[in-house]
């Protein structure tokens, strides 16, 4: 796994991880919007212990705290950190990576910014980003608090606009005309297809 992202990041220091662990869910780089909130989490986190430009990441626990670690990487350095006993036992009470190894990745990361600083990725051909709306991730209107989700050729675009978020009276307009054109649904479709 580590070798993998590695190879994703580009030019990356290696460090292996002793055990294989289970995955818990955290992680930053997310590309699925539903995690969003766990991006956040982990990200904002590594930003608060100091760690500065673009950088991605996973964390994993195991049962009963036995193991915590954190993969991460910046485009030019990757890191795994793991935390645990060589004989399994519990690392201590609430263990979780986020807690006990991303403090070590992200002094880890300081250090290194050093000597390899990070840089922007470069993002690959064929990639577009969008900015969606982060509640209901969808075309934002004028209120949505918004992120920037990326999609390949071939992904199909959220086209529909918010419906959490009033909106313009223009957006308003537009998504009216959009729910009437759903509403005649299949219909419709038909219609176009002969
Ligand atoms: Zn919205």
């Amino acid at each position: 796994m580590l070798r993998g992202q590695a190879g994703r990041a580009g030019n990356g220091a290696v460090v292996a991880p002793r055990r294989r662990v289970d995955d818990d869910g955290g992680r930053l780089g997310s590309r699925r919007p539903g995690r969003s909130s766990d991006r956040r989490g982990t990200a904002s986190q590594a930003r608060d212990l100091g760690v500065r430009g673009p950088v991605g990441g996973k964390t994993g626990t195991t049962d009963e705290y036995h193991d915590a670690w954190f993969v991460g990487f910046s485009n030019s350095m990757v890191a795994a950190v793991w935390v645990g006993f060589d004989t399994p036992a519990p690392i201590g009470r609430e263990a979780y990576a986020a807690r006990v190894a991303v403090p070590i990745w992200a002094d880890f990361m300081k250090r290194t910014a050093r000597v390899r600083p990070p840089a922007p990725f470069a993002i690959p051909d064929g990639l577009r980003a969008e900015e969606l709306c982060s509640v209901s991730y969808l075309r934002p209107v004028e209120q949505c608090p918004t992120y920037v989700e990326y999609f390949k050729d071939g992904d199909s675009v959220p086209s529909a606009l918010c419906p959490v978020h009033k909106g313009t009276f223009k957006q308003q307009a537009t998504r009216a005309v959009q729910g009437f054109f759903r509403s005649l649904g299949g219909k419709l479709k038909g219609v176009f297809r002969r």
